[in-house]
């Protein structure tokens, strides 16, 4: 397949040699022409991909009930900020603030803002939304004050680098192109890892182990880290990923809900890699703020009481809602679908009580 940012990428491989990993990812997803999001709409059905608040309204609303016992656990302030980052169509931000009309108090203090970088998708959130938002594309200007800040499925669109073990060396693995320029293909390109970054047992990886590190998502971490630590406040990341950093090759391209080669179709596909949460726990620690235990989604959502929200949706309906709902919960929740796979990440300004977390340092 033969598109504008595929011949852009080679040009400027032609001039300038093989680019990283995380240059690739970058152009291809925030090409100010070209790139991923600036297209209509990837997520949904009738996009790319699905998202755990496109499966199931129950999502935004349990994590709008953590958001209200966040809020409780600060002080009840009288006026804070709810921040959500990457909030693709708006749908967890909407089936948030409708869980919380339970809890007034909450809603009045909340100014709700949405950080998100790409034009297309802010005029889809102002659809759904309104004038209950503010809108920053710039996550370096967040509002000052008392914060709540969730995420999901946001870290992992952020660019990343893979190192390769190539003659016993750990070296940049990059994107190149073939003899005649006309395709892309993965090669070696000039850089080398601080071997202190590497995780134990680096020595003993054979020839081709791939290791992964996102320095653009440390700097994002400490950036909302520094803000609730000065301001106060809580956060929660929610993504697919691993808590122990390790080896392997997690980059991966999803075009129209099946997986493709990350190089076939520069701009077309969500490019993305498995979030290594340990990094980022140590950012936000390293910052002085209280890092929580992480919990895989399923252990979350079972804790806020997926289950029970599921049962009173499903109460006096038909048999067919009660069977969805049910497939709804089973998708977020279970080992093997989403349940295992994505961990959720909380930290705070301060020690406190945020079920259903255990404080962990
Ligand atoms: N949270 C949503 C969408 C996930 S897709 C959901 O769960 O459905 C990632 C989102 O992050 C998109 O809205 C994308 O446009 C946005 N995004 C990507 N890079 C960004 C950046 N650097 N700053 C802010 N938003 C970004």
């Amino acid at each position: 397949m033969s598109n504008a940012l595929k011949r852009q990428i080679l040009r400027h491989i032609e001039a300038t040699g093989p680019m990283s990993i995380a240059e690739y990812t970058h152009i291809c997803m925030s090409d100010p022409s070209h790139g991923y999001y600036q297209q209509q709409n990837p997520i949904g059905r009738t996009g790319d991909f699905i998202t755990a608040p496109e499966i199931s309204q129950m999502f935004g609303e349990l994590i709008g009930i953590w958001c209200i016992e966040a809020w409780r656990q600060m002080g009840e302030p009288e006026a804070f900020n709810l921040i959500e980052l990457g909030p693709g169509r708006g749908i967890l931000m909407a089936d948030l603030l409708r869980a919380a009309q339970s809890t007034p108090k909450f809603l009045e203090a909340a100014t709700v803002t949405l950080v998100e970088s790409s034009p297309k998708m802010q005029e889809l959130q102002r659809k759904k939304l309104g004038d209950q938002c503010t809108w920053t594309s710039d996550i370096s200007e967040l509002p000052a004050g008392p914060s709540i800040v969730i995420a999901n499925e946001f870290l992992d669109v952020l660019p990343f680098r893979q190192y390769v073990k190539h003659q016993s060396q750990w070296v940049e693995r990059a994107v190149g192109a073939n003899a005649e320029f006309s395709d892309l293909e993965f090669t070696i390109g000039s850089g080398f890892i601080d071997s202190r970054l590497l995780p134990e047992g680096a020595e003993k990886e054979p020839d081709g182990a791939v290791f992964e590190i996102a320095p653009a998502r440390e700097a994002i971490m400490q950036m909302v880290a520094e803000h609730v630590k000065e301001h106060g406040g809580t956060t929660l990341f929610i993504d697919y990923g691993h808590t122990a950093s390790g080896f392997g090759d997690t980059f991966q391209a999803v075009l129209k809900h099946e997986f493709t080669d990350p190089l076939v179709a520069p701009g077309k596909a969500d490019l993305t890699n498995h979030v290594d949460f340990f990094p980022l726990i140590k950012v936000a620690k390293a910052t002085g703020c209280h890092t929580f235990r992480p919990l895989s989604q399923g252990e979350f959502l079972l804790a806020l009481g997926l289950l029970e929200r599921a049962g009173n949706l499903g109460h006096g309906e038909d048999e067919a809602t009660q069977a969805r709902l049910k497939s709804e919960a089973e998708r977020l929740a279970l080992p093997g679908q989403m349940g295992d796979l994505f961990k959720c990440l909380a930290f705070a300004s301060t020690k406190m009580a945020l079920l259903p977390f255990a404080i962990d340092d």
